[in-house]
Parts: structure tokens; C-alpha cells; sequence
């Protein structure tokens, strides 16, 4: 699943079509910090793992991505008002909001 996953991506960055805002729902799984790294990285192919781009997805700072944890077995609501915040304003550095 993540290599269909990532494969679907790289079809969209290698056609240019990749889109400016995705929201994806997951436990947190390494599928979704490679696909951002993926989107954000200027490596024509796949991601370099070493560019400023990719380090700060892999460290979870990226001013372009937002995370929402839960706090204990539910998200607060003003998390999700904050991430609904972030996706309206416009993007840092990568021209796309994660
Ligand atoms: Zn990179």
C-alpha cells in the first residue's frame, strides 16, 4: 500500500499536477511524512532526504505542514479550529499546505 501510495504521487509530481492543500488522516505512519517529502523535495524524482525541505518534514517542523494529535482518545476542537486556520492562509516555502 505505501509504494502504490507514494507511486501515485510521483505521477502527479512527474506530471506537475500535484495539488495546493491535502489533508491526510492517518495514525502517524511513515507513508504520510514520505509523500510530504515527496510533494515538497525539488528532487525530480522520489525525495533527497537532505535538503532543507525534507529534513524539516522528517523533524516535524515545516512551516507548511500541520499535524493535529489527539489528546488522549480525542482531538480538541480548537486543534481542529487551528488546523483550519493554518490551511487558510498561504504557504511558507513549498507553494502547497500538508
Ligand atoms: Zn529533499
Amino acid at each position: 500500500m505505501k509504494d502504490e501510495i507514494l507511486n501515485y504521487f510521483q505521477v502527479l509530481k512527474k506530471r506537475g499536477i500535484i495539488g495546493t492543500s491535502y489533508l491526510f488522516i492517518g495514525k502517524g505512519d511513515k507513508v504520510i511524512v514520505d509523500v510530504a517529502k515527496l510533494i515538497s523535495c525539488d528532487q525530480e524524482e522520489g525525495f533527497c532526504n537532505s535538503c532543507w525541505d525534507c529534513k524539516r518534514i522528517e523533524q516535524g517542523n515545516h512551516p507548511d505542514l500541520f499535524v493535529i494529535e489527539p489528546d488522549g482518545f480525542s482531538i480538541k476542537i480548537e486543534a481542529i479550529r487551528e488546523g483550519m486556520r493554518f490551511f487558510s492562509l498561504k504557504s511558507f516555502r513549498i507553494k502547497r499546505r500538508l
